[in-house]
């Protein structure tokens, strides 16, 4: 046996399976271009749970014509400033999603910088087939069509429609309620799924995402310990939930899910509710950029923290806080 390296289109669609999993992560991928971009707009539509098509439509600087093409290739990004991967300040920067994408599905990208003409190409399942001017407003719009629809090995695990709709769904809150100055719609099957203006502040769009009457059932927070802030609201334990479902996390600007964040939430709640009752949270924690590192996978969804042990601290400790202030005090065990 002699060794070979593999061929491009191949290590192209092996490197897909870690960005886009199914339409949800692929969605992702591109609402973090169109905030990463300044869009002050957004606009989603979805066919069939994003697995027939997926659309984002922004309002950002667009993408220079002569750069598209480039745009597709893999680990070309306009994001890196002078190499310098610690002073990112963008959700993207790897420069892996858009030709991911492409590798394992037909995408269109039709982009148009302002005061410029704008610009198409398409590249199906790897292979560019046609490019061309495009008439858009200035922004840029991708749309994903077809999703694994060759690559049988992944479209075998995709779920119904309905449950890839519901992840998608879920995708575009967590990254709406980080970015309440954008406005965001979501169309599904021709039906208007999701729809928050733009200027709102956080108490708005994080209200408008969960449930209106958050707003007279919970408390704000805002604590500070050795340079880690918590931000955000939390419910109040007698606005509990059965499942789990409204806990956003956000790390950086970033959403998260974090097994020693949500074990915080959880413990903070405690003895507050039952076992089977969940609070509704919208936590926002900030910190320094060399206490966390939000690389720990491709999708960027796990953090690691320099010290877990004051994060967790602050987040029940905040909580507790703000609960008992609001007159909800957690029954004190003799050992603490
Ligand atoms: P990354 O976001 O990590 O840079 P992507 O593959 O997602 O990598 O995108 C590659 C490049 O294409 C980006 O760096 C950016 O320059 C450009 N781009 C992608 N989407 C948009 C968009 N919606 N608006 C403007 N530029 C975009
Ligand atoms: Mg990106």
């Amino acid at each position: 046996m002699s060794i070979r390296r593999l061929p491009d289109g191949l290590v192209n669609r092996i490197a897909a399976g870690e960005v886009v999993e199914r339409p949800a992560a692929a969605l992702k991928e591109l609402v973090e271009n169109a905030i990463d971009a300044g869009a002050t707009r957004i606009a989603i539509t979805l066919a069939a749970g994003g697995i027939d098509r997926i659309e984002v439509a922004d309002d950002g600087c667009g993408i220079p014509a002569g750069e598209i093409a480039l745009a597709c290739e893999r680990h070309a990004t306009s994001k890196l400033p002078d190499e310098a991967i610690d002073a990112v300040t963008t959700l993207g920067f790897r420069g892996e999603a858009l030709p991911s994408i492409a590798s394992v599905a037909r995408l269109t990208i039709e982009s148009r910088v302002r005061g410029a003409d704008g610009w198409a190409r398409t590249v199906d399942n790897g292979v560019a087939v046609g490019e061309g001017p495009a008439a858009i407003p200035p922004g840029t719009r991708v749309r994903v069509e077809g999703l694994f629809e060759k690559v049988p090995a992944r479209r075998k695990f995709l779920r119904s429609a309905r449950s890839e709709y519901a992840a998608c769904l879920d995708i575009v809150r967590r990254l709406a309620m980080a970015r309440p100055e954008i406005g965001f719609t979501v169309e599904h099957d021709g039906r208007r799924a999701l729809s928050v203006p733009p200027g709102e502040d956080r108490p708005q769009r994080v209200a408008a995402l969960t449930d209106r009457a958050l707003a007279e059932n919970s408390v704000a927070l805002d604590h500070v310990r050795e340079g880690v802030m918590l931000g955000g609201v939390a419910g109040l334990p007698t606005f509990n939930r059965g499942v789990a479902d409204h806990q956003y996390l956000f790390v950086n600007g970033r959403p998260v899910r974090d097994r020693l964040l949500v074990g915080a939430v959880r413990g903070a709640y405690q003895d507050m509710l039952a076992r089977d009752r969940h609070p509704v949270v919208a936590l926002f924690i900030d910190l320094p950029g060399d206490q966390v590192d939000v690389n720990v996978h491709p999708a960027k969804t796990e953090v690691r923290f320099r010290d877990p042990g004051l994060v967790r601290g602050l987040i029940v400790g905040g909580l507790r806080a703000a609960l008992d202030a609001a007159g909800h005090r957690s029954v004190q065990r003799p050992s603490e």
